[in-house]
Order: C-alpha cells, then sequence, then structure tokens
C-alpha cells in the first residue's frame, strides 16, 4: 500500500478514533469519493463494499435520486428546530413510515442516532407506565447476544460479555439479561424470568430475526411470537430494534413482518436514509401512545434532540423510500440471498469454521474463537474488497443493489482469503 496523503498525517493526532487502540495497528484507508457500490481510495484503488457501511448504504452510493433531494433541500432549508416548528419533510416521512409499518405503529418521534433512537423507545416505556399511574416499571429484559448501541443507558442492555461494554458494568443500571426463547423450555425459563421481576420491568426489548452487531446471530419468527406472548401475558411493553434487520436486509421490509407480530415500540435508523445523513426515530403503536395523550404537561414525553428531524435528513429519508417504493428491492434480497448461499457454502469445510448461515442479504461465515480483525481487513482490501469482521464473524451485508458479479466478486474474495488462513 502508498502512503495516505497530506492531510490523513495531519490530522491524525487530533481525531480519536472508535473502538481502536490508540498506537499501532494500521492506519485506516483514506476514501477519496464513493461510486455505486465502491468506495474510491485516495490512492485510487477502487474497493467493493461488503458491508454498505455498517449496513446504511441499502441503494449504494452517491443515489442521484437521493443526492438531488438533499442537494434541493441544502438549497431551500438545511436545518430548523423541531420545537414549535414544523416542516413538510418530517411530516411526510412520519406518515409515510407509519403507512409502510404494520398495524398500529403510528406514532414517530424522530432523532439523529440508533442509539438515542433506542433511548427513546426505553424512555418511552418507562413514562408509558408512569403516565398510567404504575410505578416501579424501570428495568428492561434484553437477551444474550444483544446490541442496541453505545450510550450509557443502551450499553445497559447490550449482551454484557459477547458486547464491548463489560468495562462499563457497574456505571450502568443493572438490567434483566435472558436467553432468547428459542424453544420451549427456553420460554418457560423467560416465563419464570417475567413472574419472578414482571412487576418490575417496563420491556422487553430485542433485535427481531437477527441479532446484529453481537454476531450476527439468527432466530426465527418462534422467537418473536414466544416473546409477544410472554409480554402480553405479564403485562410488558415489547421494543423490536429493528435498526439492523429494518429495511429489506432480511427480505422482508421490517423483520417483523416475517413472524407477523407487532411490536408496541420499534426502532428504525441505519437504512433509513439510504446510508447518506444520521436520522433514527422510535415509533410507538396506540397503546403506548395513548397513554400520552394528555393535556397535563408532566405527561408529555421529555425528549428532544437538537438536530430532531433534520430537513436535509427528511429529504434524504423520503427519496430513499421513493426507491423502495419504486425498486425491486425484494428481488435483489433473493438474488442476493441465493448469490450468498452459493459463494460462501466453501467456507463450511474450513478449519476453525463453526457456521455458514444467510439470510436475506446477511451472509455469516461464524468462527469458533476470534478472528484477526486488521490482517483480515488488510487482506480483503488488496484484493479489492471492504469487508471488516467483528470479533468471531466474517460478514457480508452488501448494499442491497449490488450486481452479481460484485458480489461474487466478494464472496469469492472472503473465500479464498479466509482459505488460506487468518
Ligand atoms: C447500530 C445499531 C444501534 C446503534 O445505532 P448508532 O447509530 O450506532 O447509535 C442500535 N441497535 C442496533 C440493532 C444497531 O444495529
Amino acid at each position: 500500500m502508498t502512503d495516505g496523503p497530506v492531510w490523513l498525517e495531519d490530522g491524525a493526532p487530533f481525531v480519536w478514533r472508535p473502538y481502536q487502540a490508540m498506537l499501532g495497528g494500521a492506519p485506516p484507508l483514506a476514501v477519496a469519493r464513493t461510486e455505486g457500490v465502491r468506495l474510491v481510495l485516495d490512492d485510487g484503488r477502487a474497493l467493493i463494499d461488503g458491508i454498505a457501511s455498517w449496513w446504511t448504504a441499502c441503494h449504494g452510493y452517491n443515489h442521484p435520486h437521493i443526492v438531488s433531494a438533499i442537494q434541493a433541500q441544502a438549497a431551500r432549508m438545511p436545518h430548523v428546530m423541531f420545537g414549535g416548528l414544523a416542516h413538510e419533510g418530517a411530516y411526510r416521512l412520519a406518515a409515510r413510515l407509519a403507512r409502510m409499518l404494520p398495524g398500529e405503529l403510528n406514532h414517530v418521534f424522530f432523532a439523529d442516532s440508533g442509539s438515542v433512537a433506542v433511548e427513546i423507545a426505553m424512555k418511552m416505556a418507562v413514562q408509558y407506565w408512569l403516565n398510567r399511574g404504575v410505578s416501579g416499571r424501570s428495568l428492561f429484559l434484553s437477551f444474550r447476544g444483544g446490541y442496541h448501541g453505545d450510550t450509557l443507558a443502551t450499553m445497559s442492555v447490550c449482551d454484557p460479555d459477547e458486547g464491548m461494554h463489560w468495562l462499563f458494568r457497574g456505571v450502568f443500571p443493572d438490567q434483566v439479561l435472558a436467553d432468547l426463547p428459542l424453544n420451549d423450555a427456553n420460554e418457560a425459563m423467560l416465563d419464570a424470568i417475567l413472574t419472578d421481576r414482571g412487576p418490575r420491568i417496563a420491556a422487553i426489548l430485542v433485535e427481531p430475526l437477527i441479532q446484529g452487531a453481537g454476531g450476527m446471530i439468527f432466530h426465527d419468527a418462534g422467537v418473536l411470537k414466544r416473546l409477544r406472548r410472554l409480554a402480553d401475558k405479564h403485562d410488558v411493553l415489547l421494543i423490536f430494534d429493528e435498526i439492523f434487520t429494518g429495511f429489506g436486509r432480511t427480505g422482508t421490509l421490517f423483520a417483523m413482518e416475517t413472524a407477523g407480530i407487532e411490536p408496541d415500540i420499534v426502532t428504525l435508523s441505519k437504512a433509513l436514509t439510504g446510508g447518506t445523513l444520521p436520522l433514527s426515530c422510535a415509533v410507538a403503536n396506540e397503546r403506548v401512545f395513548s397513554a400520552f395523550l394528555s393535556a397535563d404537561p408532566s405527561k408529555a414525553l421529555m425528549h428532544g434532540p437538537t438536530f430532531m428531524a433534520n430537513p436535509l435528513a427528511c429529504a434524504a429519508a423520503n427519496a430513499s423510500l421513493d426507491l423502495f417504493e419504486t425498486g425491486d428491492w425484494q428481488g435483489d434480497v433473493a438474488r442476493i440471498e441465493r448469490g450468498l448461499r452459493l459463494g460462501l457454502e466453501p467456507c463450511r469445510t474450513l478449519s476453525g469454521v463453526v457456521d455458514v448461515r444467510v439470510r436475506g442479504a446477511t451472509g455469516v461465515v461464524a468462527f469458533e474463537t476470534s478472528v484477526d480483525v486488521q490482517g483480515l481487513t488488510h487482506q480483503f482490501a488488496v484484493r479489492g474488497c471492504w469487508i471488516r469482521p467483528m470479533r468471531k464473524v466474517v460478514y457480508l451485508t452488501p448494499p442491497l443493489v449490488i450486481v452479481d458479479e460484485d458480489l461474487a466478486l466478494l464472496t469469492g474474495v472472503l473465500a479464498q482469503t479466509l482459505g488460506q488462513g487468518r
């Protein structure tokens, strides 16, 4: 690899990078621009993005429809505060999301990142009980393998061991952690936990169908049915965090549709703006919202981020929804699923591999122990692909528009590289 550009070296002492040791290790790759499904590096090489920039760039980069929507909005009104003011983009977007989401998920609260959307969902759940005059329900039941963000409250509901937040144990409240009810025995255990702790629990929180950042762990729709049943039985709310799964990734627009199950609150972000601008939301159903339908100011949801419902981000999200409404994303996801199955299958026999799994546009090669993330990322890049493993999994979550040849290149490079040892 060639030396990086001057700005990278000049700025490096001043930039604090995420989830990374500050000394040693390879410098980040300098990206000059993006094009379709490719990252064009400063040195001129183009890498196929196998993970869609942390699962956001579902339509590929620089999609002209989204770009022109952002440009038009920037010329008209880049931002206004949302307290006391309204703008068309946010109102149109909320109505569209409510219509796209199943059932009674109709009440959209905007924020600017996934973690904050989960925080808001948690706040909604706690205040739902308070507004109804029920006290003592402030805990959350979440699951091993789960990831819900890296702010303080959301860390408390991540998997404490597999996740990256074990350092901060004791700083945030101890929640109730359980195994997903994968079978009847697990359901009975969860039932017992809820019988015991239920009256203190505000909501159950789960990523439906795929637990993403916690290790790309899959479960089936039966799990979601069991969770809905238990939530109803013990009268606790159910929150689906669809920040990873939302917008087609698992084969349906939202993962909840596969199970025909509706949560009381759902969180969305990642692919919401087609990977262009930060935006997120927590969407509540009629039951939750009804507890806030009051003229009493103390019953208002006490939240309001500065850049809430940013007009540029809303314009991007509306343009992204246009593409979902007019494009054949379902065909694309089915096509990608086939390509991933075919292309990743050879990895099954590699040493150290414990599982190869594919669901929708997510393909995973799971290892018994942690992989060399930096070394592998470097080798993938040398071969023209941007693939960044997480702990024990090497995975692909490509843009939904990736063509078959590029997908075959990704899976080929992945299999070839892993085949040479890690
Ligand atoms: C990424 C992610 C989050 C956190 O979103 P940020 O925008 O990184 O704060 C929360 N939940 C899930 C399921 C995610 O994948």
